[in-house]
């Protein structure tokens, strides 16, 4: 049995994050043949986690990890940086009557995520350039946001969750900005510099992990013992295999029909006068309608100005690729959301702007677990990967090893992708929803 890749990621534009950073020397590329127990395809937040976690849990084990790009190219170093704690959806839709456990459920899965990257973080000695442990704010911007954010703080009280409403005066002395009606803190979340952070995740896993970057997967097939698979200079010959590699898991045939190929968009702003923007120096807020916009202000190191992000937009993109247009049209878009927020900054340029992908399912449930025998899937986090794919890739590493936990015992429960609806109703359908959802969140 043989699973070729149709599809291999494409080398986009950096990120800002990525562009910021001084070179880095790479992991060689794979050449020849050599063996491994366990073999990770994708070098994401999944994949660094379950390399991170089956260390942990088995230190002798052989563990290859093949990044198709070079670490932080991807997906992982193309976020906004949230390694939220606390679930994102504001709308009490999703408190039904299993409500609370599925919140407390969701709140352990995350919180294992954050406990092994700080536990990376402290035992590297990483600084708050890199994760910076300073909680987060929900923002709002007019009466429906309002509303959600009361509604949330109610939620978060019913679960014994530390919180804090701000009123707009409050959440104005936080990011300078008249805009926001309201806010909400919540201290769990951890922002990271997304491709600093994945970056040296990857360098401290080695040499114990053999990491090969710019090395692809590009096909793989059943042995009697195991797996062989096969990159463009080389061969793993390997017992069992974690598939990590998010929606290009479809691009070897797996899940058809079942993942939603959907990309956001960031602008990082150029160096800013500190002294042009009141309020404080280093914040990041989502926004209170899960469709709106984040926004982070990045305290720069010594003389270097501070920076503004923005993410908004999503679009459908089933062919896992993005044009140049469809990232200046998101600009476009970021800059009427940023001039709306910071008028006072009249003149501040974006200096970079990128967009990534996401794989989404129609159930919003991760595409989880042995899939054939001694291959293992830990990818479709639903657009909150920084956790979600940690955690699933941790989940995935103990379930390799037979090793029950809370989580393993989480993932297993869930249910299964549901089959999306035949094309073209998918594309339809998406795209008729990614708009009125875009219109549903109005200003925000
Ligand atoms: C602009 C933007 C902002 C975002 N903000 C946030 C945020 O603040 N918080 C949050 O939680 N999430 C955020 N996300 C989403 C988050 O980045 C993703 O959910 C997350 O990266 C998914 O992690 P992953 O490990 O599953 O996949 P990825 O990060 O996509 O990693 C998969 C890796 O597999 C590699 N790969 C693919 N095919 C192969 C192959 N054949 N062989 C070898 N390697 C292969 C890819 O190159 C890639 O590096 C954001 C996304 C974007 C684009």
């Amino acid at each position: 049995m043989m699973f070729k890749a149709r599809k291999l990621p494409q080398h986009l534009k950096p990120s800002g994050w990525l562009a910021m950073l001084p070179p880095r020397p790479e992991a060689p590329p794979l050449e020849g043949e050599v063996s491994a127990d366990v073999t990770i395809i994708g070098g994401g937040f999944a994949g660094l986690a379950a390399a991170r976690r089956l260390a942990q849990l088995d230190p002798a084990l052989r563990i290859v990890l093949l990044e198709a790009l070079a670490i932080g190219e991807g997906a992982c170093g193309r976020n906004s940086g949230f390694i939220i704690d606390l679930p994102h959806e504001v709308s009490s839709e999703s408190y039904g009557s299993d409500s609370a456990t599925k919140a407390r459920n969701e709140i352990t899965m995350n919180r294992t995520a954050i406990a092994l990257a700080r536990g990376m973080a402290e035992e590297q000695g990483w600084g708050r350039e890199i994760f910076d442990p300073c909680g987060k704010y929900a923002i709002a911007m007019g009466a429906d946001g309002d509303r959600h954010l009361a509604e949330y703080a109610r939620q978060l009280q019913g679960l014994g969750e530390a919180h804090k409403l701000l009123n707009a005066a409050g959440i104005q002395a936080v990011t300078g900005s008249p805009a926001f009606t309201s806010g909400l803190f919540t201290p769990g979340c951890i922002m990271i510099q997304p491709a600093a952070y994945v970056r040296a995740f990857a360098d401290a896993l080695r040499p114990t992990v053999k990491l090969h970057e710019r090395t692809p997967a590009l096909s793989f097939e059943r042995q009697p013992s195991g797996w062989c698979i096969t990159t463009p200079k080389g061969k793993v010959n390997s017992g069992k295999i974690i598939l990590a590699n998010n929606g290009h898991a479809e691009s070897f045939g797996f899940f058809p029909g079942q993942l939603l190929h959907i990309f956001t968009f960031a602008s990082l702003s150029a160096p800013l006068d500190p002294a042009r923007l009141g309020g404080q120096r280093n914040w990041a807020a989502t926004p209170a309608h899960p469709m709106g916009t984040s926004l982070r202000r990045v305290q720069g190191q010594e003389q270097e100005g501070d920076r503004i992000l923005v993410r908004s937009r999503y679009t459908y993109q089933p062919d896992l690729e993005v044009s140049d247009a469809t990232i200046a049209s998101a600009g476009r878009l970021h800059d009427a959301k940023f001039k709306a927020r910071f008028p006072m900054l009249q003149g501040l340029e974006m200096q970079y702007r990128w967009g990534g992908a996401m794989a989404l399912t129609w159930n919003a449930v991760p595409a989880f677990g042995e899939i054939e025998p001694g291959l293992f899937a830990a990818i479709a986090c639903n657009g909150v990967g920084a956790t979600k794919a940690t955690a699933s890739g941790i989940a995935a590493a103990e379930q390799v090893l037979g090793h029950k936990s809370a989580l393993t015992a989480i993932f297993e429960a869930m249910e299964k992708p549901k089959p999306l609806p035949p094309q073209p109703f998918t594309a339809l359908g998406v795209k008729a929803s990614l708009a009125w959802r875009h219109w549903r969140a109005g200003a925000e």
